[in-house]
């Protein structure tokens, strides 16, 4: 049966958190639009994108935020965009880029900053982007595996580059909130 584009079931907000450079937006733009960028982003704020997937027959609405250009926690010290960002999410991504492992260890901040504006229910993914850069790996799966267990959390690897993984992590995380709430 047809539906318009504005008909959906239920509509769930996804922040994407992670340090500068892990890959967020490209991750974004390859689920909402099937597109990749080599330039770093410039812009500095705010945006999101919205995609619709089904789940169970149902339609889901996600509508996934990002920050562009600038790192949250650089945006700190605006407490207001920060609890902006958050209000409201039922889902996160927490990226890390497997080749800088600094941006691995930085997930732990991410993970207390997200719990501290959040539901304690708020499904969340480990998300380990860039795994098409497998000669210069700096975290192991099991590493990443142990961690996103003791956080609670999912974990999977992607490449926003080779297009791999990319959407099964946003539906997964979209289908949990589905079952967590629906
Ligand atoms: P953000 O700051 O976390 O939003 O990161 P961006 O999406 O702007 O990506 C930062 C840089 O990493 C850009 O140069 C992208 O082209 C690159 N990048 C993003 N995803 C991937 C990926 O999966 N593999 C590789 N090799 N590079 C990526």
């Amino acid at each position: 049966a047809y539906r318009a584009d504005e008909e959906y079931d239920y509509l769930f907000k996804v922040v994407l958190i992670g340090d500068a450079g892990v890959g967020k937006t490209n991750l974004l733009s390859r689920f909402a639009r099937d597109e990749f960028s080599f330039e770093t982003k410039s812009t500095i704020g705010v945006e999101f994108a919205t995609r619709t997937i089904h789940v169970d027959g149902k339609l889901i609405k996600a509508q996934i935020w990002d920050t562009a250009g600038q790192d949250l926690m650089c945006l700190r010290r605006y407490r207001a965009i920060t609890s902006a960002y958050y209000r409201g999410s039922v889902g996160a991504l927490v990226v890390f880029d497997l080749s800088r492992r600094v941006t691995f260890e930085n997930t732990a901040r991410w993970l207390q900053e997200l719990r501290s504006h959040t539901d304690p229910n708020i499904v969340v993914m480990l998300v380990g982007n860039k795994a098409d850069l497998r000669h210069i790996r700096a975290v192991s799966v099991e590493e990443a595996q142990a961690f996103a267990r003791k956080e609670k959390a999912f974990f999977t690897e992607t490449s926003a580059l080779e297009s791999i993984n990319v959407a099964d992590a946003f539906t997964g995380v979209l289908t949990q909130i589905y079952h967590v709430v629906g």
